[in-house]
């Protein structure tokens, strides 16, 4: 048991007593006051604050903690760390530091709610556990191309992060995958640190608003691979050297040396348990008011999983100080 009642404090620091002290059960059975789904930023985020303001506080996760965070190498757009830091070693800083005001992280996927009762119940593979409140941190993971090459070369020349790897291809050239919004703004964010920039797209045009359309035709070390499609990756010495690609047209295959491929070709948010219990948007991810309300009272969205501007660690440690607050808030009504 990972009891809150011996050294829990408020965010203030003031000495506080759980409201809730259920003795723990094997397989489930307990009820906690605040139960986040997914230990990624957002999750251990709403976790740490959910906990200093006293309430016992659990953080469900399927897999080991750090979400995301902890899949790349490195972060270097995190305030207060002047020369970057490992995302591994940030996303379990993260970990020990919501554990050591007393955030109990229960390893275990949570597969089906019923969030409609007082007591919202959540179940995993192992058993069933309640919580006054539930705030859903299960962020998003992007698409994948799903060519040879790209699972071995991720990290090392395959990103699907501009804003976060841009940097390390400063000089360097590059190409982008996709045709929305995001591959756009990626390309032109690209087009200042790359040498050059190859955009890559499966249709004759791009679905991106005309804004970017205009902007990208002016930029001059831009160029535009229309109506093809990516079909392998290669590396050298572990490192990204060239991808090969089909004009659609004519089935020609070409190979195209590059340095990194930005895919840009859409995110999936992990909502999949959630269809029919929490409304989603069109794209699956959870509506959510400014301060994490989604439709139903007592649960809130924090961090990739929510319907946002920008997907981002900042963003998503952000979201889960506020939804624990709003968390704080409905569990003292
Ligand atoms: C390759 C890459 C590089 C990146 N680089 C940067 C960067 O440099 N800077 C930056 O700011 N951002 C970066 N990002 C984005 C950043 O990692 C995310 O915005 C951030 O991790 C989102 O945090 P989150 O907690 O909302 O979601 P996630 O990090 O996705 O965490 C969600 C967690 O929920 C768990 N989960 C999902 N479903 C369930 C379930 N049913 N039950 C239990 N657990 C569940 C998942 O296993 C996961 O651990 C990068 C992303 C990627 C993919």
């Amino acid at each position: 048991m990972n009891s809150l009642s011996n050294n829990m404090q408020s965010a203030a620091g003031v000495p506080v007593t759980s409201s809730l002290s259920a003795a723990p059960e094997p397989n489930g059975g307990e009820t906690f006051d605040v139960a986040v789904i997914g230990a990624g930023p957002a999750g251990l985020t709403a976790g740490l604050y959910a906990a200093r303001a006293g309430l016992r506080v659990a953080v469900f996760e399927r897999l080991s903690p750090g979400g995301q965070l902890a899949q790349t190498e490195r972060i270097e757009n995190y305030p207060g760390f002047a020369d970057g830091t490992g995302g591994f070693e940030l996303a379990w800083s993260m970990k020990e530091q919501a554990e050591r005001f007393g955030v109990r992280i229960i390893n275990e996927e949570v597969s089906s709610l019923d969030l409609v009762s007082p007591v919202k119940r959540l179940d995993t593979p192992y058993g069933s556990y309640g919580a006054r409140s539930v705030i859903v941190a299960t962020g998003a993971r992007p698409r994948k191309l799903g060519v040879p090459g790209e699972a071995e070369l991720t990290g090392r020349g395959v990103s699907y992060c501009a804003t976060c790897d841009g940097n390390f291809f400063r000089g360097k050239i590059v190409m982008v995958v996709g045709g929305g919004n995001t591959a756009a703004a990626d390309a032109i964010y690209l087009s200042r640190l790359a040498e050059r920039v190859i955009l890559v797209h499966r249709r004759d045009k791009l679905r991106a608003t005309p804004i970017y359309h205009e902007q990208l035709a002016q930029l001059e070390n831009v160029s535009f691979m229309w109506s093809t499609e990516v079909r392998a990756l290669h590396g050298e010495d572990g490192k990204l050297v060239s991808a090969q690609v089909e004009h659609l047209g004519d089935g020609a295959l070409e190979t195209v040396p590059v340095d990194g491929i930005f895919v840009a070709v859409g995110t999936q948010p992990n909502t999949e348990f959630l269809a029919g219990v929490l409304p989603l948007d069109a794209g699956g991810y959870i509506a959510a008011s400014e301060t994490g309300e989604t439709s139903i009272s007592g649960v809130f969205a924090a961090g990739d999983v929510r319907a946002k501007a920008l997907r981002q660690v900042v963003t998503a440690v952000s979201d889960g100080a506020v939804c624990a607050e709003q968390a704080a808030n409905y569990v003292a009504i």
